[in-house]
This record gives C-alpha cells, structure tokens and sequence, in this order.
C-alpha cells in the first residue's frame, strides 16, 4: 500500500500546467487562473491624500516660538480637485480622498478644530504625516500586484481593477469529462428498483468540479459494459484534459472501467493507506491522431489523464479534495495548491487506532475544539454535510481528548 503522501506527490508530479491562455475582460475573470503576472503601472494611490476630513496644515509653521494655532484658510480642496500649493502660515479645508496640496505635511481632523468660516484654531498639533496616505503607500509603479498562477478572487479583480486592468491574461479553463458507473445507480426523479441506489456522486463531483472553475462534459451514467465504457473514453479523451469515473476500481470489481483504460491507455491502480478511500485509478488514455488535429488544445498531448475515483460517497468526496482538487488546480496553472492545515483541540477520544491515514469528519464548536461524527463509515454521506472539514490522523495513531490534531478546514478544499 501507498502512503497518502507517496500517492499525492506521484500524482501531482505529472499534473502539467494546460498551454492555452486567453486575454477576457477582468469583470468576467471571477475564479480564473492568471499565465501572466499584473504589474501596475501607477501608484496607488496616485498622489499623497488625506484620510480625514480636517485641515491640511504644514506641522513647521505650529513650532514658532508663539506656538500660533490660529490659521487663516486659504483654500478648499474636496477630492477630484487638483490643489494650489499651500501659502507658508495658513491652513487648507480638505476632505477624505482629496489631494494634499504641496507645502503640507500633516492633516489634522475636524473634530480636533474650532472655526469661524475664514479661520481655523487647531486644538492638536499634529506629527509629521498625521493622516495623510503617501502616494504608492498601498502599490507602487512598476509592482507585480497578481503573480500568474493566482486564482482571481473578487478582491484581487477589484485590486486588478484599482490599478486601471481593463483584461486580464489567464489560462483557459481545465476541461473534464465525468461519467458514472454502477448498475445499481439511479437518477433521482427515477422510481427505485429494488437493489439500487440514487447517483449521490454525480451531484458531489460536478459540484466539487465546477467550484473549481472547470467546464464539465457529464456522460451521466456509462451501462456497465466494456465496449460503450471504450467508446466512451475515448469520445471524451478528444477533448479534455482530464477523464473523471467514479466506482468499479476497488479489487475484484466487475466493472469494465479498470480493462476499458487499459485497452485504451495505461492505468495504475492504486491501494493508498487511507480511510475514507483506500482504492485510486490513476493513468492516461490516448487520442488518436485525427482526434488531436480537432482541438487545438489538446493537440499539446497524445494523452488525456484518467483518474478513477471509489464508488463510496464519502470515498469519493475524500478522494476528490485530497487528490483530484491539487491536480486540476495545477493543470489549471496554479502555483500553490496544498490547503492550510490547522492545529485544533480534539474535544472527543477516538480510542481505537487504525493503519491507515484516517480522514475523520469532525466539526469546529463554540469553543474552537473539535467535535467528531458519530458514524464515519465511508457510506455515511451527512457526516460530509454535518462536518466543517477533515482530521488528518496519521495510521496507528489513537486520539485521546484534548490533544492536538491537524485539522483540513472544508473552506480550504471547496474551491
Ligand atoms: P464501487 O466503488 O463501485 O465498488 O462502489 C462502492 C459503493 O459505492 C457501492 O455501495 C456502490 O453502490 C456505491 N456507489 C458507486 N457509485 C455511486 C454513485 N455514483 N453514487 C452513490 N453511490 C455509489
Ligand atoms: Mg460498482
């Protein structure tokens, strides 16, 4: 058996960044991945402003000997106006945003003053620099503000936005083909037969993929039999850049998935020592020549990647965030793509110690500990939906109340 780290960094290291890249208007860019870095091209912000409204002042003409604090106002400045330089031994009106005219080096606030219209008695002597934002204090000229690989939140689009980016340079999306196997599975809206069970999983994974920004081809369920699962991989082999299957990769499977790779490609199958999971697919399936002449993007390969993950929800859903999610991101163009691990209190025992890397559904309580479902068996989908995330509980290892344990948040493995 594999170590959940062997299999991850197997897997990972053959995950190539996708070649083509696009240029799209950054208020359509939410969830890309960036192939070139932002670098601005002014200084944010552009020139020194205030940060209250006040009084711009100049902090020299305040420590004559009479310590004068009477000021005549000579000018008024709201923002979007372009100043006059300050007269030596006056104050400016200015307000939040607006320019800080040359000459002043200081703002004091208006609760901090008294005024009759035409002069102002300031009641604080202000330091040097006193509410004033330096211009480039936030991005300088020349900065690179987003570095390619970053995925664009709305806070960098609007960071990009601040610094004039009307387009912005990304990778086009990751292309994944999905499909279903099981005779057992049902669609709901489909009366149940006896034996057979909803496709929970096709609703978990095309969630999980199209959070991540992929465009998804769903072939729904594929029948259990070798020639259409052949056909299948390799209609969907033409045009993407990763094959996705759930169930029928655990030993002894009857399914057709695990020979239908392998007669169209190559395929590993891997026991990874952990739990939820255990059973992986990893491997390529080949596109004939004709069929990489059709797209542009996939003529950058022979090969499109196959991952089959395990039939069980809690299986699959483990194994997509644990594994599939790093991989896509990367093909994506993404630089970084482990999830932040915290260190958390267990407020629970789990007395029995297993040999494999457990992934424990837990979930964070008022008191910043961790509380444990009840039933973590792998069947088990509310525990998916009750929990905030995953105990990372390395193999032989008991978990007594109070200790410290690695804790995978789900805000860290749902996008
Ligand atoms: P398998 O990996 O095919 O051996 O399936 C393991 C378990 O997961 C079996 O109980 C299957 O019925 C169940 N299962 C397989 N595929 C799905 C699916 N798409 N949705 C829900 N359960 C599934
Ligand atoms: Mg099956």
């Amino acid at each position: 058996m594999l170590s959940t780290a062997e299999a991850l960094a197997t897997l990972l290291s053959a995950a190539t960044p996708i070649t083509g890249t696009e240029s799209i208007p950054t208020l359509e860019a939410l969830n890309r991945v960036l192939s070139a870095d932002v670098i601005s091209l002014l200084d944010v912000p552009p020139m020194n402003t205030s940060s209250m409204d006040g009084y711009a002042i100049r902090t020299e003409d305040l420590t004559t000997a009479d310590g004068n604090r009477r000021l005549l106002i000579s000018q008024r400045i709201p923002a979007g106006h372009a100043p006059e330089p300050l007269k030596p031994g006056t104050a400016a009106r200015i307000f939040t945003g607006a320019t800080v005219p040359r000459g002043a080096d200081a703002i004091v606030m208006q609760e901090q003053t008294e005024t009759d219209g035409n002069e102002v008695t300031l009641l604080h002597s202000p330091a040097p620099g006193e509410w004033i934002t330096a211009q480039g204090a936030d991005i300088r000229n020349g900065s690179i503000i987003l570095p390619a690989g970053t995925r664009l939140t709305p806070q960098a689009l609007g960071l990009a936005a601040s610094v004039g980016c009307a387009e912005l340079q990304v990778r086009r999306r990751v292309k994944v083909a999905v499909f279903f196997t099981g005779d057992e599975l049902t669609m709901p809206g489909e009366p149940l037969k006896p034996g057979a069970i909803y496709n929970s999983n096709r609703f978990t994974l095309r969630g999980l993929l199209e959070n991540l920004g992929c465009e998804v081809t769903d072939y729904g369920i594929v029948p259990d039999k070798l020639d259409a699962t052949r056909t299948t991989l390799r209609e969907a082999a033409q045009a993407h850049d990763l094959i996705l299957t759930c169930g029928g990769v655990s030993v002894g499977e009857e399914d057709h998935v695990k020979p239908a790779v392998e007669a169209e490609g190559r395929l590993s199958m891997w026991q990874i020592a952990m739990k939820p999971g255990k059973p992986l697919a990893f491997g390529a399936v080949r596109r004939s020549a004709q069929q990489t002449d059709k797209d542009a993007d996939a003529a950058a390969s022979a090969e499109t990647f196959f991952i089959g993950l395990p039939g069980n929800p809690v299986s699959s859903f483990a194994t997509f965030l644990l594994f599939v999610r790093p991989f896509v991101l990367l093909l994506a163009g993404m630089r970084t793509v482990a999830p932040r691990v915290l260190s958390l209190r267990a407020d629970f025992a789990q007395k029995k110690a297993d040999r494999r890397n457990e992934f424990l559904r837990a979930r964070v309580n008022a008191a910043g500990g961790l509380d444990l479902f009840p039933n973590q068996s792998s069947a088990v989908l509310t525990s998916t939906v009750w929990g905030d995330g995953l105990i990372d509980n390395p193999p032989n290892h008991a978990i007594s109340v109070g200790e410290t344990v690695r804790f995978i948040p789900f805000s860290e493995l749902l996008n």
